[in-house]
Formats: C-alpha cells, sequence, structure tokens
C-alpha cells in the first residue's frame, strides 16, 4: 500500500491526516517537535479561539488576502464541522463574545487532545521528532521525504502543512516555503500578519501598559483612506497593540512597504462632533472654577490626561471658564484625531500570522492539490492566505486540511 506523508503536526496537518485515514488511507503524520500541536497550545492566550459562529459568508468576509481561494475549503468543512469534531472526539465547545468559539474547558490542550484521538482513532502512524529535509522527486514525480536524521519515507504522495514563520520556537521556522519554492511554487512575499505596531511619538511610549475600550482607529496613507476599526487597543513600549492593532496590521502591511501610515485615533466614536462639545461643556460647567489639569476626568483615563493636555496648546493651568470656544474645538479635534505616525511592524516571529506564502493561483482551490506537481497538497498557514482575529485562522488550516486529506 502505498503511503500518504503529512508534513506537520498543527491544525492544518492533523486534520489533513485524519481526514484521509478515515477515507482508508494509509498516513504517517510527520511532526519536528517532540508533540502534536505546539502553536495551537499557545492560541487565544492558551484557550484556542478554534472558530467563530457566525454563518460562512460572514466567515470569508473576515479573511483579508485570497477569500475567494477559501469558498470550496469553508463551505467542505465548515465552523460546525469543526464543533462536531470537537464533540465528537471529546472537548465541548462554548461560543463567546464575538461569536468565538473556545473550548468548554478553557484549555488549547483540549483542542489538540480531540485532534489527536480523532487522527488514532483512523490509524494515523504519527511520528514525532521527525525533520523533513527534503521532498524526493525524480522526473516530475514524487518518490519520498527525506528526514534529517537520514531516514528516508517513500511515498506518492504529500500533504505540506508545515505552518508559518512567526512563533518559531513552535515550530514553524517556514520550511514549506523551502519546499514548495524547491518544487517550482511562486511565494508571495512574506510578511508579519495581525502584529503589534510600533510609532514614532514619542508621547505614545508614555502611555505604555495604557488600554483602551470603545475608540476606533483610521488609518490614512497618502491621504487616502485605507481601513477604519473599532474596539480595544493597548500602549506599548514601542508603540501600539491590541486587537483593533493587530486587525489594522493586515489592512496596512501592503502599504507600509512604500511608507509611513498616519493613524487617527478617535478616543469618543460613540459621540458626534456637536455631542462630544456638549458633553465638554457640561465638565467644563461642573470644573468651571479648576484648572484645565483637573477637568477631564470625567472624560479621560488619568494617564491620558497630561498627554492631551500637552498636545492641545491649552495652559495646564488656565481656568476652565477662561477656555476659548477655539481652544474648545482644538480639544476636540484632538480627542476624535488623534494622530500617531506608523513606521513599522514589530517582526515577523511576534506575528500571529504570516501574511503570504505559497501563490494560491499555483493550487487547485477546490483540492489543495499542486498545479504544478502531482500528489503534492497545501493545507494552512503556508498558503497566501490571511484573516483578521476571531477563530478564522484555525478555521483555514481545518478546512484546508480537510479539503486536502479528502483529495490526496
Ligand atoms: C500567539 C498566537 C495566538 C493565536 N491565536 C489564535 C486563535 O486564538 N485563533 C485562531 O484562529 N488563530 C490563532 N492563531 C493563528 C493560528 O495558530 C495559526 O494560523 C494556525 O496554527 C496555523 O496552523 P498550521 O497547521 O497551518 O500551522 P502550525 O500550527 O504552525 O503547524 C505547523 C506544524 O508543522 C511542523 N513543521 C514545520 N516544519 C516541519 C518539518 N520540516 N518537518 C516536520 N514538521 C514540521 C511544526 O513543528 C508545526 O507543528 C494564533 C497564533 C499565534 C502565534
Amino acid at each position: 500500500m502505498e503511503h500518504i506523508v503529512v508534513i506537520g503536526g498543527g491544525a492544518a496537518g492533523m486534520v489533513a491526516a485524519g481526514t484521509a485515514a478515515k477515507r482508508g488511507e494509509h498516513v504517517i503524520l510527520l511532526e519536528k517537535n517532540d508533540t502534536l500541536g505546539k502553536k495551537i497550545y499557545i492560541t487565544g492566550k492558551g484557550r484556542c479561539n478554534l472558530t467563530n459562529n457566525k454563518d460562512i459568508e460572514e466567515l470569508l468576509n473576515h479573511v483579508t488576502r485570497n477569500k475567494n481561494f477559501l469558498y470550496s475549503a469553508f463551505y467542505s468543512f465548515t465552523n460546525d464541522d469543526v464543533i462536531n469534531l470537537m464533540h465528537e472526539y471529546g472537548t465541548p465547545t462554548k461560543v463567546e463574545r464575538g461569536d468565538r468559539v473556545f473550548p468548554q474547558s478553557d484549555k488549547s490542550s483540549d483542542v489538540i487532545k480531540a485532534l489527536k484521538k480523532f487522527m488514532l482513532s483512523h490509524g494515523v502512524d504519527i511520528k514525532l521528532n521527525a525533520e523533513v529535509k527534503e521532498i524526493l522527486i525524480q522526473n516530475n514525480e514524487i518518490k519520498g521525504v527525506s528526514l534529517s536524521d537520514q531516514t528516508i519515507i517513500s511515498c506518492k504522495k504529500v500533504i505540506i502543512a508545515t505552518g508559518g514563520m512567526s512563533y518559531y520556537t513552535t515550530g514553524s521556522t517556514g520550511d514549506g516555503y523551502k519546499f514548495a519554492k524547491k518544487l517550482g511554487h511562486s511565494i508571495i512575499p512574506l510578511r508579519p500578519g495581525l502584529v503589534p505596531l510600533e510609532t514614532e511619538e514619542a508621547w505614545v511610549k508614555e502611555l505604555q501598559g495604557l488600554s483602551l475600550r470603545n475608540i476606533s482607529l483610521k488609518a490614512i496613507y497618502k491621504n487616502k483612506e485605507i481601513h477604519t476599526e473599532f474596539g480595544e487597543m493597548i500602549f506599548t513600549h514601542y508603540g501600539v497593540s491590541g486587537p483593533v492593532v493587530l486587525s489594522m496590521s493586515n489592512y496596512i502591511n501592503d502599504y507600509l512597504k512604500k511608507g509611513k501610515i498616519r493613524v487617527l485615533l478617535n478616543l469618543k466614536p460613540a459621540l458626534d462632533e456637536d455631542k462630544l462639545d456638549q458633553r465638554i461643556i457640561r465638565d467644563f460647567e461642573k470644573y468651571s472654577k479648576k484648572q484645565f489639569k483637573n477637568s477631564l476626568q470625567d472624560l479621560l483615563p488619568s494617564k491620558l490626561i497630561p498627554v492631551i493636555i500637552g498636545l492641545s496648546g491649552i495652559p495646564e493651568n488656565k481656568y476652565v471658564n477662561q477656555i476659548t470656544k477655539d481652544e474648545r474645538k482644538k480639544l476636540i479635534n484632538l480627542l476624535t484625531n488623534l494622530p500617531m505616525t506608523i513606521s513599522k511592524m514589530r517582526p515577523i516571529n511576534e506575528a500571529i500570522i504570516t501574511s503570504g506564502g505559497i501563490n494560491v493561483k499555483e493550487i487547485n482551490p477546490s483540492t489543495m492539490e499542486s498545479k504544478k506537481i502531482n500528489g503534492i497538497y497545501f493545507a494552512g498557514e503556508v498558503v497566501d492566505i490571511d484573516a483578521l482575529t476571531g477563530g478564522y485562522n484555525l478555521q483555514i488550516a481545518f478546512s484546508t486540511g480537510y479539503l486536502a486529506g479528502m483529495n490526496v
């Protein structure tokens, strides 16, 4: 019997291996680490946001690169299928804010356990500490794979599910890109995706540790509005991070290659200018006999007050009842359009996903098979597909893994 080799025991590889084995294939899964799913283990802050409960079209709307490529995969193995698989193999799930799905236990290890059970129940031969060095090809035909300990495993079909380039201690060191390149595939340049951003302004660093809720961020490149995001963010020693910033990074990474990006932080997106003005007038009436520096505590977190005062140009000791309408207008503008300059993204190793990867034009979207070499399949993050946070990236890994496993 011919073997099928799956390279990579992450989310995509485990689903691919289990699915192919369920069809009666003899599957060998090769994982270079001494455990399966090291990256899954750290997902969702150790809780693993394994998918999202929205309907499929909505899931697709959260894919920021090559969404059309994913239609077959997402409809072949849906979020319900992921949840059912978890339930079948002993990991019940729950739905949280934003339709995010987590294991009921809040333990990512339970997701790994379920995937391992799925594979073992269908007879996948799991080999740990098995690092693939090369895919062996002769006359355009797959002969097998060679491992770093010189072992050769012969096979006719290989699923490459080696992940991306970030958090490399989890095992994703970009090997799949090298294999694919050698097989004649083109690689869309690799960049960090869902990654914190570095800013130029000194005041940003003064706010280190401050997190803000219900804010919006608007990114602008050369007067062109690129994207706006609402939600939470946090200031860090290098710039900004948090959900809004990570999502924003997926929209601006192509522009950042060309130059700096201006982002405007709206601290009060729920209020239009008039309502915010009325709100400030009320506060100024309340604190009319106080100095400006002692009038903003109802409006802003205390850490932000000296920064806003400094940027407003209004003297901090000015009495509130002497602040002019023009000065108030300036303050409103600052609160709704606080500018920051994004100079670069943090390094790829700090990214949640790797943007770029195997060119989707060279992969059949209905089977995940290479259009260049028969018998080579791709699944998961190694492919040039990106999505936002919320369980979408693991759904991509599971769905593409399933499709590869069904067609291999
Ligand atoms: C901190 C963090 C949190 C995240 N949180 C979430 C979340 O909550 N929800 C979500 O949807 N996504 C999340 N992601 C993204 C998600 O983890 C990835 O998109 C997903 O794991 C990709 O799955 P994969 O199977 O393609 O790759 P991986 O999970 O990276 O698996 C690839 C496997 O291949 C193995 N491998 C690589 N090269 C070789 C080789 N030469 N030989 C043998 N084995 C090899 C690696 O050791 C690894 O085990 C998070 C990512 C990070 C970094």
